[in-house]
């Protein structure tokens, strides 16, 4: 889990130097140890690498076994509400993802709503000039059905006309 506390100061941000086996100078570090809580010590820079010396310091004196106590006591209370917090944001960030997801919806929601009703106002225009037409078209199919009986009529004239006086030709 790491150091329940930041350190003030970095590793190597000490004087004076102490020096290793290794002739380099000593980080020191916080222990967080069940054994060692709260126990400062120098450990060879080169720890977790082959050429590790291996050489290791406690700087402080033990504290007192309730001290010891209080230290890890502090340092679970600690590690435990870091990662509350931790599980606390990922739920945050969950949330606020479906929080936008669902304005996202509700936004094309409404488009949609807006582009039914404006497809059903065409559809309306479109049902007048439909009905306008239809109308038209019956009109100009009466005229040209009067026309029509007006021309039948016209030539049953002519025909009567040119009967009567081939008649009165031939009859003369
Ligand atoms: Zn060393």
């Amino acid at each position: 889990m790491g150091s329940p506390v930041a350190y003030r100061a970095a590793p190597l941000a000490y004087e004076l130097a102490v020096m290793c086996r290794c002739g380099l100078k000593f980080p020191r570090w916080i222990s967080w140890s069940d054994e060692n809580p709260g126990h400062r010590y120098y450990r060879c820079r080169r720890s977790k690498s082959e050429m590790d010396c291996a050489y290791l310091v406690w700087i402080d004196p033990e504290p007192t076994p309730f001290m010891k106590t209080l230290l890890l006591d502090l340092r679970d209370v600690v590690w435990r509400l870091k990662k509350e917090n931790a599980n606390l944001k990922i739920r945050l960030h969950d949330g606020e993802e479906v929080i936008q997801l669902q304005e996202m919806n509700q936004a094309l929601a409404r488009d949609n709503i807006d582009k039914i009703e404006e497809l059903k106002a065409k559809d309306m225009k479109l049902e007048e000039q439909n009905a306008t037409l239809q109308v038209m078209a019956a009109e100009i199919s009466s005229r040209s059905a009067c026309s029509s009986f007006y021309s039948v009529v016209a030539v049953f004239a002519v025909a009567l006309g040119v009967g009567m006086l081939l008649g009165r030709v031939m009859f003369a």
